[in-house]
């Protein structure tokens, strides 16, 4: 299977994970052989996600488990970018973390003390959102006095949901509209469409001509123009393609799965 003349064109390539490479941990169509024929052509992989749910380790695993050879450096993701980030603005400080067991730890190694098992949850200097799928009433409740106490909030993403085998599933966005409803107050953003990952994953690639796949138009194409990167759209369950057509600037690809825009059969 030959490349696209589009993907022949590009020396290097950042590619989000969900809904672009896999859906529900499954390979979309072809992913897999096409990334074979990516890498056989000399080309770079780097995989930058806003998945907040997961840690490097347990998505390189998950790359391995698909077909995809992969390492701790080639993934980028949104927790390590919460990470970085806190280690520089917040360290030293107070957080309440509404997110799974790996967005905990990436705040604690960031240098920050975690009150959430403690009484002074609702007294934390800085509140971080991530996506989790164990919300209870109590973690809103001390998220949003927090903030309304004065906390920094700081969020991994916005997206509403994200895709999965049977539909889409709430993602951060829809919990951070819970804490930004009951505060009154915006939250900032580290992931997409912000454009940190991609400039994370570009500094481990290196130079060359460099395009980026996703499968949102709002965080992946915005944080790709926001980085002065090309980039393509693939289609998912969450796509929102009636939002193309006044997107600026358009993608340089469009197509239905991400085998389908780098190769052809
Ligand atoms: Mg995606």
């Amino acid at each position: 299977m030959p490349l696209t003349p589009l993907a022949a064109r590009y020396d290097q390539f950042i590619l989000d994970l969900d809904g672009c490479v896999w859906v529900g941990g499954e390979p979309t169509p072809g992913a897999v052989e096409a990334l074979e024929e990516l890498r056989a052509a000399g080309k770079q992989v780097a995989f930058a996600t806003n998945n907040a749910f997961d840690s490097g380790e347990d998505l390189v695993a998950q790359l391995w488990k698909i077909g995809v050879r992969a390492s701790l450096s080639d993934v980028v993701t949104v927790g390590g970018a919460m990470q970085h980030m806190l280690a520089e603005t917040h360290t030293g400080r107070t957080a309440f973390v509404i997110g799974t067991s790996s967005m905990f730890r990436h705040v604690g190694d960031a240098g920050l003390k975690v009150l959430n098992a403690t009484d002074l949850a609702s007294r934390a200097e800085v509140v971080v959102v991530a996506g989790t799928t164990d919300l209870r009433y109590d973690d809103l409740r001390n998220a949003i006095q927090a903030v309304l106490r004065g906390a920094d909030l700081l969020a991994t993403a916005r997206d509403p949901t994200y895709p999965q085998p049977d539909g889409p599933w709430p993602g951060t966005g829809s919990i951070l509209a819970a804490v930004e409803y009951g505060s009154g107050r915006t939250a900032e953003i580290v992931g997409k469409p912000e454009p940190q990952l991609f400039l994370t994953a570009l500094d481990r690639l290196g130079d060359g001509a460099t395009l980026v796949v996703g499968d949102r138009i709002g965080s992946d194409l915005a944080a790709a123009s926001a980085a002065g990167l090309d980039a393509a759209l693939v289609f998912s369950d969450g796509t929102d393609r009636a939002e193309l057509d006044s997107f600026e600037p358009q993608p340089v690809g469009v197509a239905e799965t991400l085998a389908e825009l780098l190769t052809r059969r």
